[in-house]
């Protein structure tokens, strides 16, 4: 796909994502490959000389002008005139950019255009009259599926399937209140309907939204259906095939990515300890030293401090049932005070206070005692009004049946050696 991108754009010398540094001076064109004029942006290319670029660290407009032959006192003038479309002071490095310039042998530019990203782009146009707008090109948005089996990690399924690498993000957001992606099984597999964005038909621009999922952990089906639970609110969320909201009011885990190296035990002994009886009131979970560490739920921050063998640790008080708390961080994030919401980063893992190895040791407080979460019943987040019931459920079934027909990549097998 890359391939065929990547040759579009030199041949068509249409410019989108070219991360080259040095100046890429486009030859013109073959005749005999011409059959059309070539508009792009709304300029026929064929008129013009084009020189494409990359902005870099330190470049700005007048610069980028004055290299391409623009007098100051002009690209002065330009820069005042278009500043309500487009404050050239935001040009940013990396971004790259198409510079018009007449045929002849002088050269002049008259037009540039700004690539925001392959969508978005900025027009300055200056022969004669100074003008600048905004350039949106068109999407078509093509809807795929997809399926994988988890053989070491979801991230892995995913790359094998050569998928964009943001849907084991999206699958993992989807799914951070019923699935423990730190606990996946061997032989998970996972179907997806999505949608992937192209421009022209031909030069892919990105994932789009994944409108339906399925998951199937240890055996057991989790639907996921994308729908907007109402139309004031705009934004859409999960919802599973009998309508429940994805969405818990406590995460999981307060990490993305981790395992659990000890869970809550309250007869945990160690030898360290002679076997003696050692209750393990938390849940440690193992992830890298600086991993980020997320509030799992919604609440405000009680307690930010460091002591004895806790280490670095916060507290946040969701109401007045649940309070959680994370020991051992590096470093803290936030303040006594500070109101925070779920998947709000909180602090890094560390290994301060009396700990062994990198992890953060999460308590779950329930009325004042510590329970294990992973055994709590959790409260589920706003569920679905009754007035909408039926309508989600008439608005899934097409979504339903094209999970249920999507089949899954072929299963390695393993050939015995007969003697
Ligand atoms: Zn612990």
């Amino acid at each position: 796909m890359k391939k065929i991108a990547l040759i579009l754009i030199t041949v068509f010398t249409i410019f989108s994502c070219n991360q080259k540094r040095e100046k890429v001076e486009v030859l013109p064109v073959k005749k005999e490959e011409i059959k059309q004029p070539i508009i792009e942006f709304g300029y026929n290319l064929d008129n013009y000389h084009i020189v494409k670029d990359t902005v870099r660290n330190g470049d700005s407009f007048g610069e980028i002008l004055d290299e391409n032959g623009v007098e100051y006192p002009i690209i002065n003038r330009i820069a005042e005139n278009i500043k309500d479309v487009f404050d050239v002071r935001k040009l940013r490095a990396g971004k790259t950019y198409t510079i018009l310039k007449s045929k002849d042998s002088l050269q002049t530019a008259s037009v540039f255009i700004y690539h925001q990203d392959k969508i978005n782009h900025k027009i300055v146009h200056f022969k004669d009259t100074i003008k600048a707008s905004d350039f949106k090109k068109k999407i078509k948005i093509v809807e795929k599926v997809a399926s994988g089996r988890i053989e070491s990690s979801l991230s892995k399924a995913i790359e094998e399937q050569g998928l964009n690498y943001m849907v084991s993000n999206e699958l993992s957001e989807i799914y951070a209140w019923t699935i423990n992606f730190f606990a996946l099984k061997k032989n998970d597999k996972f179907k997806i309907v999505y949608e992937e964005k192209f421009i022209n038909d031909t030069i892919y621009a990105g994932m789009g939204e994944i409108k339906a999922a399925y998951f199937e952990h240890g055996g057991k089906p989790f639907y996921a259906f994308s729908f907007v639970p109402d139309s004031t609110q705009k934004y859409q969320e999960y919802f599973d095939e009998n309508a429940s909201n994805l969405r818990r009011a406590f995460l999981k885990a307060p990490l993305k990515f981790s395992r659990i190296s000890s869970r809550y035990n309250l007869k945990r002994r160690i030898a360290y300890y002679g076997n003696k009886v050692r209750p393990h009131y938390g849940t440690d979970f193992a992830a890298p030293v600086g991993t980020p560490i997320m509030s799992t739920a919604n609440g405000v921050v009680v307690a930010s401090a460091r002591r004895g063998g806790n280490g670095n640790y916060v507290k946040v008080k969701h109401n007045a049932t649940y309070t959680t708390q994370y020991l051992h961080m590096k470093s803290r994030a936030v303040k006594v005070g500070d109101v925070v919401k779920q998947g709000d980063v909180i602090g890094y893992v560390g290994m301060t206070g009396n700990t062994s190895g990198p992890h953060v040791c999460y308590r779950f407080w329930k009325n004042g005692k510590q329970v294990d979460p992973l055994r709590e019943k959790l409260p589920a987040a706003e569920p679905l009004v009754d007035s909408l019931k039926q309508p989600y459920f008439e608005y899934i079934k097409p979504f339903r049946a094209k999970l249920d027909s999507i089949t899954y990549p072929q299963e390695e097998i393993e050939f015995a050696t007969l003697n």
